[in-house]
């Protein structure tokens, strides 16, 4: 099948590229001419475990190019797939400015039948929106040629996303068409990864919009929630881990998603959040539960500064910080509303220097924040302890896991650890003679 994917940010170039990896011609469109540039030399400008390989060897193969030029696009592929960036709008709502840009172009160059898969994910209505929006073009133009728009949210997740869009768990599709053709090709455009049962869950546009949102709301509930039972464990004494354990044994909570931290990050969870109480707020809904969800999460960044200024007695001023990871999660470079983020922006408020080690967000913490006297990037992390109050973890990435606890020791000023990801066992750490704060500890940070 041809098939043009419109934006080759994450999800769009795991798209194409998984496309093209099962034997379709793919044509990824984007108007970052930098971006495209480097895919054409061959370089993946974003981190994606697997990804560059997949890239290349489908580059190679020609069933894979990249053009900026979106009249070629319109033209190429029967299957015209949105996936450009829905970012939060002023007021918190889907900014769908890019979508709508996108389904303009087609119906300004098409001059045949379409189907228009929509990958971003977008409010409820947003398919009827680029179906108004394509139709109205297309009158303009005094052409009347079909096409059908259906909603396919992504549930990729970034840092194993060739495994979730290889081995999905489900593929939602929202149709309302008269006829069957749209159900038929993405019947067939997903057989490959449909393989060991069907996975392919058909519903009405409304609902599989909805579906992305209530997912992901779900999801950022899950570790909310976690997060405010951290915060009473730790005043009443109890050891959240503990509880996380207790808990997670319940196959009706299970394990996934309640690990207490310094709160989600990232481009999606944030935003759609916000995205979905915007729209029950418009309704003349109060959206209780989303409201919450929002608030615990950045209130738990803001807590865990807190404990930073405590222990040194709200003087942060010239003291300097080794910092480890800054992407929102692991195997990512996305630092977009990432928790390490609102960290280092307090600690600079407040005088102190970081410095800085991830093993892939480097080059975006550079991009993002410039040169600046209070931020070192180191290029281990063991240069980022050099004569530091204390550590600080914000992300959980495998190396920082079994680190040398007595070199950690000797290249600190003070042998403290902020563990915002409770990696470590606060026991064991006391025993190393460190002082150590994690979240939702309790009882267990003082006993040994
Ligand atoms: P991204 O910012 O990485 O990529 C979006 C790309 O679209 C950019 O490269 C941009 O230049 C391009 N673009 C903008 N306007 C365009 C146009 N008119 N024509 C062609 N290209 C255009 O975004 P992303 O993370 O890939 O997310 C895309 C969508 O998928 C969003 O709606 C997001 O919420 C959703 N989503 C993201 C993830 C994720 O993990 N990142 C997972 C599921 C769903």
């Amino acid at each position: 099948m041809r098939v043009t994917i419109f934006g080759s940010g994450y999800v769009g170039l795991v798209t194409g590229t998984c496309l093209a990896d099962v034997g379709n011609d793919v044509l990824c469109v984007d108007v970052d001419a930098r971006k495209i540039e480097l895919l054409k030399q061959g370089v993946v400008p974003i981190h994606e475990p697997g990804l560059a390989e997949m890239v290349t060897r489908n580059v190679e193969a020609g069933r894979l190019q990249f053009t900026t030029d979106t009249v070629l696009g319109v033209n190429y592929g029967e299957i015209q797939c949105i996936a450009v960036g829905t970012p939060p709008d002023e007021d918190g709502s889907a900014d769908l400015q890019y979508v709508l840009q996108v389904a303009t172009t087609i119906g300004q160059h098409m001059d045949s039948y379409k189907l228009i898969m929509d990958k971003s994910t977008v409010p409820v209505g947003t398919a009827s929106t680029v179906r108004h929006t394509v139709q109205q073009v297309l009158d303009q133009r005094g052409v009347n040629y079909q096409f059908d728009v259906v909603s396919n949210p992504e549930f990729l997740k970034e840092g194993a996303a060739i495994d979730d869009f290889m081995k999905p768990d489900r593929i939602v599709i929202g149709i309302e068409a008269e006829h069957s053709y749209p159900e038929e090709l993405m019947r067939e455009l997903y057989s490959p990864f449909n393989r060991n049962h069907d996975k392919l869950i058909t519903m009405d546009i409304r609902s599989a919009e909805l579906t992305k949102y209530a997912a992901n709301a779900m999801l950022a509930t899950k570790i909310s929630f976690m997060n405010e039972i951290a915060t009473i464990a730790e005043r009443v004494g109890a050891d959240i881990e503990q509880v996380r354990i207790g808990i997670g044994s319940d196959p009706r909570i299970g394990f996934h998603f309640i690990y207490p931290g310094i709160g989600y990050g990232g481009s999606c969870f944030p935003k759609d959040v916000q995205a979905l109480k915007r729209t029950a707020q418009q309704l003349g809904l109060t959206p209780k539960v989303l409201e919450a969800v929002e608030a615990i999460n950045y209130q738990q960044r803001s807590l865990f500064f807190e404990k930073i200024q405590q222990h040194f007695e709200n003087n942060l001023q010239g003291r300097r910080f080794a910092l480890w990871g800054l992407t929102f999660k692991p195997n990512t470079d996305d630092m977009r509303d990432a928790p390490s983020r609102t960290l280092m922006e307090l600690l600079w408020q407040h005088g102190a220097t970081v410095q800085v080690y991830d093993p892939k967000g480097m080059a975006e913490t550079k991009r993002i924040y410039g040169e600046r006297a209070d931020l070192i990037l180191c290029d281990k992390p063991e240069t980022a302890l050099h004569a530091a109050d204390a550590l600080i973890i914000a992300t959980e990435w495998r190396v920082f896991r079994s680190p040398n606890f007595n070199l950690i020791k000797e290249m600190l000023k003070n042998p403290v650890i902020f563990d915002g990801r409770n990696i470590y066992e606060p026991q064991r750490m006391k025993k190393l003679g460190f002082t150590y704060y994690a979240i939702g500890r309790g009882d267990s940070l003082q006993t040994v």
